[in-house]
This record gives C-alpha cells, structure tokens and sequence, in this order.
C-alpha cells in the first residue's frame, strides 16, 4: 500500500504506521521490514491479501492472481473478502483503519473496517498432546536461554504452555522482549520453537504438527485416563483377564475395583496399587511424573503394584498392565507365589490392548494467538470505541483475523483467541516496539457501523481499494472458515439481512 506521507528534501521518508516513526532512506526498508521507500513513497511492501469465495476445492489460500495493476473491479464484491494481511497500520489512535471497505453481499450493506493491529498485549497458548511430563505446573519456559512463558494447568491428554504476553515482551530485559517477540513470530506464521523448560523437558513445537519432547517424536494422544480406559474398554476385557491396570500420572485405574468391574460382576483380584486412592478402582500418584508409562516416571509396570492379597490373589490369575495409550503393555500370570510372571499376551487382549491406539488421536501442537485490541484498533474504526465493544458482545459485529473466525472472551474489552493455522501463511508481521502485528478485521452491517460512531467518510467502495497503487494479492478462500460476510454472525443475534 502506498501511503500519502511527504518526502523530505533528503529523499528520506517518515514512517509513522507504528510509534518507533522509522526515517527510511530512499530504496531502503524500516526497522520491521513491513515499509519501505520506494521511490520516495513510503509503501506497504506486502500486498495486501483478498480472499475470493469459490466453491468446492478451495482448500487453503493459495494465490493465483498477483499484481499493482489490478483494481479489483474484476471480482464480485460479495464474494471477496479484504483481509487485513497488508493493510498497512494506522498511527496513533485518532485516523481511520488503512481500509473500511462498503460491499452489497446478498444486497445487503456490509462494512468491513481492516487493518493490522499492533499487538503489545498478546501471547500464545499452546496445547502440546501428550502424557510426557514436561516440567513442574509453573515452571519457566525459555527460548534461547531467556524465559518467554511457563508452563500451564495440564489439559485432558495435553500438556499446556502459556507463552509470550505483556510481561516477557516489555517487562524484562530488551533481549527477552526481542526473544519473545521473534519466538511468537515464528509460531504465529507455522514455523518450528524450540523450547525448554526449567526441570524439565526440551521441546520440539510447531503448530499442526506432532510435539518432540526430549527428542523423542510423539505418535499418539491418550484415549482418556486410567480411568476413563478402564470404563471403555472393561466389557471387551471381560472373560480374558482377571485384572488390568491401567497406568496413567494422573488417575490410574484398577478393574476389579473399578465401576466398570463391578458391574461386570469381577471378582476383587487382591493386586493393590501404590499412590492415594480417590475412589473405588482410581488411584493418583502412583509414580511420578516422566517420560515412562502413561506419563509417569516407571518403565517397569510392577513397581506400582504394592501387595499382592492371597486369598484374593490365587496362582494362575491373569493381570495385563498397560499404558492410556496402548503403546506400553505387559500381560503377566501370577505363580504359585502369587509373584506375576511375564507371559505371551493372549490374541483377545492384545486386540483390546490395540483397540486403545486406534481410539488414539494423533498427538499435534496447536497454537492460538490471543491478544485484546487495543486503544488505537478501536479507534480506527470508530470516534467511540466502547460502542464497537459492544457492537462485537452484541454479535453485530463479527471479527476476523486474515478471515479466520476468532472466539472472543466474555467480560471487557476485545480480547480475541484464533487457531494460527487457519490463517494464510505469513499472516503475521511485527516491530520492534517489541510488539507482534497481526491482521484483524471487523465487519458489520453499514447501517450498524454509521450508528457505533463509524468513520463514514473514510467507507470506500471495494472497487476503489486497487487505486492508489496498493499492491493486492487475491487467493481461494479457506473452505473450513465461516464466510465473513454472511450478513448473520456468529451468535444468532442478527436476522438474516431483514433488519
Ligand atoms: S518499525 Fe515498521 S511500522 Fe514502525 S515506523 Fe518503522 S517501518 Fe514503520
């Protein structure tokens, strides 16, 4: 995008689309890469990215039409969606987003307000699916030695990493800031992290792809708990074993003492695990945590057993030992002793026991961006920016990210969590404030943004976006996104274009 900012005498130009305010040398680009002079003329040096609705087969964006010559008149305003990848900032607070584009989709006036927002506050969260333990619920994850996040509450088959923020971008040193920024660059835009954790395990993250904890690669994501594996599966167990133990951190589970046990009407085996137990056939804390079975620290199944009952317990009784994802199981018959001996696996357990991997999904890193938008977003899209709060808690408004659906948080203020990769490559940008950029786009009814306090004279019509130079690249649209300008959004608010 071109901007209209005046040369100086010196062939420099002043950018003023962040606070750093770069003076650029002719031919030369800003402190962010994003701006250049070109010519004397402070310019946007990446297109600014439109998505085109097409049917069946679009799969992700990908571009196929490229070019500073084409004005957009060639495409059905209704069916292209202007992104905020590109579009350029505005600065400071008070002037309208770089683009507030009009469009009739369906003959209804739309508005759709882009730019990209300057992000001081924001941060990723990161879901990394595994049993592996990681390191201590608090612990400090570092890049490149300089913490940039810590460690999080644990999630059903996840392990959780809450990275980036406030605090690590402006807080501390101007390295960790610098490390924090580029660390959640990287993600944001798909590439690889490698992190570590204070005590514990050096990771391997990338968002859509599996996590590598300790160099090793992770295949599976747990079915469930010990627990909940006990209840799944106790039926197809039923009459092929006396006992099955299911080894996991958090709830191990013990089927003869379990519901599910129960109700099948097993026989107490008389094999007690350690750890404290919770409720009938659930024990925590029977190891520690680790890179062992199920999450724990035991590579050897037996050390978690703690008395074997006689009485209970009789020789020959058939104990299968095994891990919530079915990669670690071991099948042991107790002797005369009642000591459990390690024997071949019957073909009726092992199809249960490979049941459990099927019932496995496969074990991925997802990274969502959260981040509020701040004062200058809001302004830019209204002289009154509570009432585009509003507007977004009363689903009039429907917000993006590079086209991607966001969820929005409950409470104050626009704080915005999105999937990275449902946003085209290279979504993300930053400066060196520290601060990450990121393309964010609201939409709404005209009428709707006329009575929020709008910026109405800055509302032009999308046929005009391609003037002025704006250098402009088209791509398919994601199918899997919901299409931002459906006249109804998210939330069941609007009446589908009768208001
Ligand atoms: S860092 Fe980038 S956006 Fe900020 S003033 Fe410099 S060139 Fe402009």
């Amino acid at each position: 995008m071109a901007d209209k900012t005046e040369t100086s005498e010196k062939g420099m130009v002043a950018c003023d689309a962040c606070p750093v305010l770069c003076r650029i040398r002719r031919g030369k680009t800003g402190a962010c890469d994003r701006y250049g002079n070109v010519d004397g003329v402070l310019t946007r040096l990446d297109p600014m990215v439109m998505a085109r609705k097409v049917s069946a087969g679009a799969g992700d964006m990908v571009p196929f039409l490229a070019g500073p010559d084409w004005d957009g008149s060639l495409l059905p305003a209704g069916e292209t969606f202007v992104t905020g990848i590109g579009a350029g900032t505005t600065y400071p607070d008070y002037k309208p987003a770089p683009f507030i584009v009009a469009s009739s989709p369906g003959g209804v006036d739309m508005v759709t307000v882009v730019t990209e927002g300057i992000f001081s506050y924001c941060g990723l969260k990161v879901k990394i699916d595994t049993d592996r333990y990681i390191g201590p619920e608090q612990a400090a994850v570092r890049c490149q030695g300089e913490q940039v996040g810590h460690v999080t509450t644990a999630e059903y088959g996840s392990q959780m990493l809450a990275l980036g923020g406030v605090r690590h971008l402006t807080g501390g040193s101007k390295r960790e800031g610098n490390v924090t920024c580029e660390m959640m660059l990287t993600m944001c835009n798909g590439g690889p992290a490698e992190l570590e954790v204070e005590g514990g395990a050096k990771l391997a993250v990338q968002a859509g792809q599996p996590p590598v904890v300790d160099g090793e690669r992770e295949e599976r994501m747990r079915v469930g708990c010990g627990s909940a594996t006990i209840g799944m599966f106790a039926k197809q167990w039923h009459g092929h074993v006396d006992e099955v133990i299911v080894v996991d951190d958090h709830i191990t589970g013990v089927l003869t003492e379990h519901q599910a046990g129960r109700f099948l009407e097993m026989p107490p085996a008389g094999i007690r695990v350690r750890g404290r137990k919770s409720t009938p056939g659930r024990y925590f804390q029977v190891a520690e945590p680790g890179t062992g079975w199920g999450g724990t620290d035991i590579t050897d199944p037996l050390t978690i057993v703690e008395s074997i009952k006689p009485g209970a317990a009789h020789a020959g009784l058939r104990l299968l030992m095994v891990s919530t994802t079915g990669e670690d199981a071991e099948y042991f018959v107790l002797d005369e002793a009642l000591k459990p001996v390690p024997a071949a696996m019957p073909r009726a357990v092992k199809t249960v026991v490979e049941r459990i991997g099927e019932n496995c999904e496969p074990a991925l890193c997802s990274v969502l961006f959260m981040a509020g938008a701040g004062g200058s977003l809001r302004a830019g899209v209204t002289e009154n920016p509570v009432r585009l709060t509003r507007s977004v808690k009363d689903a009039l408004t429907r917000v993006t990210c590079g086209g991607a659906p966001v969820y929005v948080w409950p409470g104050g203020g626009i704080t915005i969590m999105v999937d990275v990769t449902r946003l085209p490559d290279n979504a993300f940008g930053y400066v060196p404030t520290p601060a990450l950029v990121g393309p964010i786009e609201f939409t709404m009814r005209r009428g709707d943004y006329e009575a929020l306090g709008g910026h109405m004279a800055a509302v032009r019509d999308f046929a005009d976006i391609g003037q002025g130079g704006a250098r402009l690249k088209l791509t398919g649209w994601r199918a899997d996104n919901p299409w931002p300008l459906d006249p109804s959004p998210d939330g069941g608010k609007n009446d589908g274009g009768k208001r």
